[in-house]
């Protein structure tokens, strides 16, 4: 297992706070945020992503680009309207 660097450690720490802001458990947020970290060193699933990692999730679990539901929001998936929402440090 290749060990962590101090930018995916950041990184891990900024996404566990972004998800557990968006309702997450705190464990379910770093797990998914874990899933991230090796999401990201996968190259082959880089565009893969959750909707909650993106700025039009809504609160109700709406999407604000679509005006639907959005997917469940911890599955990885690739949407073509998807757009990071940008997680403050932690
Ligand atoms: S734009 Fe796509 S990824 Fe973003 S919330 Fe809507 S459905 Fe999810």
């Amino acid at each position: 297992m290749t060990p962590w660097t101090d930018d995916e450690i950041k990184r891990f720490l900024a996404r566990a706070g972004l998800f557990a802001r968006r309702g997450l458990t705190h464990t379910d947020a770093e797990a998914l945020a874990e899933k991230c970290l090796n999401r990201d060193r996968d190259i082959g699933a880089r565009d893969m992503r959750a909707c909650i990692e993106c700025k039009h999730l809504q609160g109700g679990g709406r999407c604000a680009l679509t005006r639907k539901d959005a997917l469940p929001k911890t599955m990885f998936q690739r949407c073509h309207g998807f757009e990071w929402q940008v997680p403050r440090a932690a």
